[in-house]
């Protein structure tokens, strides 16, 4: 075991950005607290171990820092950005340099020059917060969620980019418009790399560290890979998706002997300065709420972000039924880990169930199992979904934080991932109507406009995309479930191999719009509305083609695109060089696609899908030139809530 000395850190070097709550002469913590005295919040932390326990969770970070994160390039970046507070950090600077083999090189910061124009891709948009019909306790009680979420979202940052973090909050105050352009896009980005352009730096020039805050900065793959092999005991906990990675400070002189030991910290201990309020928070919420299965929920998930096991709250979030409200809350998602691809980072949205909607899908879930039977394969390769329900819910955010406020901004989700609760209980999928709605008026339409006839683009709606989304969602479970090959039962995945992910994208959206025709032959939706999902649909895939085809479902999308092309269901006029839907045309190309995408996933046959996705999976020159004329129109959202918890 590590002795605390090894794994501490020259204090004061973090002041302004964290806070050791035991101490109490903080602006921040105090003005986040209101009024709680810091010895309150640890009041239960009686127990000298578990006092420990905090001690070194917040020292963590101070060691974290030092150590790993590039402090040096940091100071230089300060220094050039945000002169004025520059005085009043350098009393922090640590007093004896830090020994050259353990800091990153700093290079002179350098600000991306395209700046200006990477920031005009995201359109600032308000997301308001309409409390007229909620009940006073009702408020306090969104209130209460909101500041938990708030509290992720600074781990979020930790997790994401410490350096980045220190450097938007050191831009807080300054008034010149391009530190605050800069502060906006390191907000949207949630630290320094650009989340929307491969995770390029444009802060600086140093490429993101693939374990970001995660690991000690400058670990390889292949020495976390041969530190493993040699100390098999802690294997588990070094991958365990809810623990961060350490390795000793160094601090003067020659490395110790230890120097290259890893140790493996779980999240409920090192972010315990934020986890724990987070938790209080969510059990004040639950006395406010008169949703017994809400607030049985939300007292789970106290106890889950404080011991990292998750596992009895997440079957208590799938047991809720039609909640007003609801919270995503938890370390689920692991996009941000580059090294080994299983830490979670936090994320939470903070939703109020959107009735008109939710009742719509409630009667799309009902058709599940006639829809299932309705496709056009072998019933050997169609398990029943009769008595098999997943809970769905359309909802609004009125907050979000972690990593579903930053980067790209979700429509839909499916949680959680744990596989295990999938098999025992399922998963739960998420639409958020207010975003979609976003996402259609600024940028959906605007490419309609360009790239659609009149007529047509004016049937792009977020009610016609939110019923293609849904059944993109149901469909994701509709369909084989295992390939029937010559060896046998094969998981499909396996079977396909790489191109499974494109497949079965494709595979969601072509069935999800021939369940549309079902839905619509069947009187569940009306008639009328079928043609506006058809240009709903096809409006959406040109937002996801416009982001390229090197990725899943831009890949999927351009198939799709070129089949339907093919069969005459979509149409270029070489005159106006517009695109639209032929209408008649639409039922029967879809119908045949979605056949042959089915029987791909049916038989597993691997050839027969990469020839053809690499015979339909081709952007036309004509396209891209299209596309590449609306380059000027938003790819995404920057949602500004009514709700600024503290970022510290
Ligand atoms: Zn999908």
């Amino acid at each position: 075991m590590k002795t605390r000395t090894r794994w501490s850190a020259a204090p004061g070097i973090l002041r302004g950005l964290r806070k050791d709550p035991l101490s109490s002469d903080h602006a921040l913590w105090n003005s986040w607290e209101k009024g709680v005295k810091p010895n309150q919040v640890f009041g239960a932390l009686t127990h000298s171990k578990q006092r420990a326990a905090v001690q070194k969770g917040c020292q963590f970070f101070t060691t974290y820092f030092l150590r790993y994160s590039g402090f040096a390039f940091l100071i230089s970046a300060l220094l050039a950005l945000a002169a004025p507070t520059v005085s009043a950090q350098s009393s922090t600077l640590p007093k004896k340099p830090t020994p050259p083999h353990i800091v990153r090189p700093a290079p002179k910061p350098v600000i991306a020059p395209d700046l200006a124009e990477r920031f005009a891709k995201f359109k600032p948009i308000h997301i308001a917060f309409d409390s007229s019909t909620l009940t006073d306790k009702e408020q306090k009680m969104v209130a209460k969620l909101v500041d938990a979420a708030g509290l992720l979202d600074c781990i979020y940052w930790r997790q994401s980019d410490p350096d980045g973090l220190k450097l938007y909050l050191s831009l807080a105050d300054s008034k010149k418009p391009q530190d605050q352009m800069l502060r906006e896009y390191l907000k949207i980005n949630g630290g320094r790399y650009d989340l929307i352009d491969d995770n390029k730096p444009f802060v600086g020039t140093a490429p993101a560290p693939p374990g970001r805050g995660f690991f000690p900065w400058d670990l390889t793959r292949a020495e976390f890979d041969s530190y493993v092999s040699a100390h098999p005991d802690q294997k588990a906990a070094l991958y365990g998706p809810q623990t961060i990675v350490l390795r000793p400070l160094i601090e003067n002189g020659p490395p110790p002997a230890n120097a290259n030991e890893l140790e493996a910290m779980p999240y409920h201990t090192a972010f315990r300065e934020f986890l724990v309020p987070a938790a209080r928070d969510l059990r004040q919420a639950a006395e406010l709420s008169d949703d017994p299965a809400f607030v049985k929920f939300l007292q789970l998930r106290a106890h889950a972000l404080l011991t990292d096991n998750y596992w009895d709250s997440d079957i208590a979030w799938l047991d809720l039924k039609n909640p007003k409200f609801d919270i995503i809350f938890a370390p689920y998602e692991t996009y941000l880990d580059g090294l080994l691809g299983v830490k979670t980072s936090y994320g939470a949205s903070v939703m109020i169930r959107n009735d008109a909607e939710s009742k719509k899908l409630e009667m799309f879930q009902k058709y599940v199992p006639q829809l299932q039977e309705s496709l056009p394969l072998a019933a050997a390769d169609l398990p029943s979904k009769r008595g098999k329900q997943s809970p769905m819910e359309v909802v609004d955010a009125i907050y979000r934080s972690g990593d579903l406020l930053h980067g790209y901004q979700a429509v839909a989700d499916n949680l959680p991932n744990d596989p295990r609760i999938h098999e025992q209980k399922g998963s739960k999928k998420i639409f958020w109507k207010n975003f979609l709605d976003a996402r259609v008026n600024f940028i959906i339409l605007p490419i309609a406009q360009r790239l659609m006839p009149e007529d047509q683009a004016k049937r792009v709606t977020g009610e016609g995309l939110l019923d293609f989304i849904i059944l993109h969602e149901i469909s994701h479970g509709l369909g084989p479930a295992y390939a029937r090959t010559a060896a046998g039962k094969t998981d499909i995945r396996e079977a396909i191999g790489p191109q499974y992910s494109a497949l079965e994208e494709a595979k969601a959206d072509i069935t999800g719009m021939m369940c549309v025709k079902w839905l619509v032959d069947h009187g569940a939706i009306p008639k009328e509305k079928l043609n506006d999902i058809y240009a709903s649909f096809l409006g959406e895939t040109f937002r996801t083609i416009r982001f390229g085809i090197a990725e899943a479902h831009g890949q999927g999308a351009m198939m799709e695109f070129s089949y339907l092309t093919e069969q005459g269901a979509i149409r270029r006029d070489p005159s106006t060089g517009l695109y639209s839907a032929d209408f008649d045309r639409m039922p029967g190309a879809i119908a045949s696609l979605a056949k042959e995408l089915l029987e791909q996933e049916a038989t597993g046959d691997r050839a027969r899908t990469e020839s053809w996705f690499k015979k339909y999976a081709v952007m036309p020159s004509e396209l891209s030139a299209a596309l590449a004329k609306g380059s000027d129109i938003p790819v995404d959202v920057d949602p500004d809530f009514d709700f600024h918890p503290p970022l510290r």
